[in-house]
């Protein structure tokens, strides 16, 4: 297991340097993030110390279960899955950097009231779903621009980039449709110049898109399949809140 690991993140590495150098960015400007939904700690530890310190979690259940063997190696951790209200003080309590999964206001208040009660501020993503279709969270693109305004006036919600989950389709072209009109609402939202907001992250690309999304790009992507192997749950089971 451990050699797969580490034989999928060179392969990785590869696909992202050979996609940067296809659309003349430096790969250093694009971050990996471990989508590791399902995945042992123990197997995650492995990509950690291999000098890849960024994970993204769907499940606030999964981040507390993780939390005690993960605190021995240093990393950041996002949360990307769909977030309950319920769950914010949990999100909190374990550390969790960044929540790129922001999609709603009452979510934006809850936090809200949670941080300034504690004291502390979080970074937060805007998750846009740009493929408009019903089966993925996110604010529709029409209404993103006027839902970060709203966001900015939280201040102890960090707004540092945009999130969005590709369409999933075989004509590439279709996806790519995806990712150029995240990176537009990016530099819509930027040249507004809203205080204290910085929209520099363009959190997109997976396991099967993710040169598309460096060629539109983007400075996160986030791969799970292609590096720890293929997750028995299809991923509407983490996309959705009902479930
Ligand atoms: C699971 C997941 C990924 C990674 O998907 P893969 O196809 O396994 O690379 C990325 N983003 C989100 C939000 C996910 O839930």
């Amino acid at each position: 297991m451990k050699e797969n690991i580490l034989n999928n993140l060179k392969a990785i590495s590869n696909r992202i340097q050979l996609a940067c150098l296809k659309s003349n960015r430096d790969p250093r400007d694009v971050k990996l993030l471990l989508a590791t939904k399902t995945v042992r700690a123990e197997d995650i530890k492995i990509a950690i110390e291999a000098g890849f310190h960024l994970i993204g979690e769907n499940k606030v259940q999964e981040v507390k279960e993780k939390f005690e063997i993960l605190s021995t190696v240093e990393h950041q951790k996002h949360f990307i899955g769909h977030l309950q209200t319920n769950k914010i003080k949990d999100i909190l309590k374990y550390d969790v950097n960044c929540i790129q999964s922001l999609d709603r206001i009452d979510l934006a208040e809850k936090l809200h009231q949670r941080l300034s009660k504690e004291n502390k501020t979080i970074d937060v993503f805007i998750q846009v779903n740009t493929s408009n279709e019903e089966s993925k969270f996110g604010i529709s693109p029409e209404d993103a621009v006027e839902f970060t305004k709203q966001v900015a006036q939280f201040d102890t919600l960090k707004i540092k980039g945009l999130m969005t989950i590709g369409l999933f389709s075989a004509e590439d072209e279709k996806v790519r449709v995806c990712f150029k009109l995240l990176k537009k609402i990016q530099m819509q939202i930027n040249e507004l110049h809203i205080p204290d907001v910085k929209v520099n992250e363009l959190s997109m690309g997976m396991s099967n898109d993710l040169e598309i999304a460096i060629e539109e790009g983007a400075t996160i992507i986030r791969v799970g399949t292609a590096i720890f192997g293929q997750r028995i749950y299809p991923d509407s089971y983490y996309w959705n809140e009902s479930k």
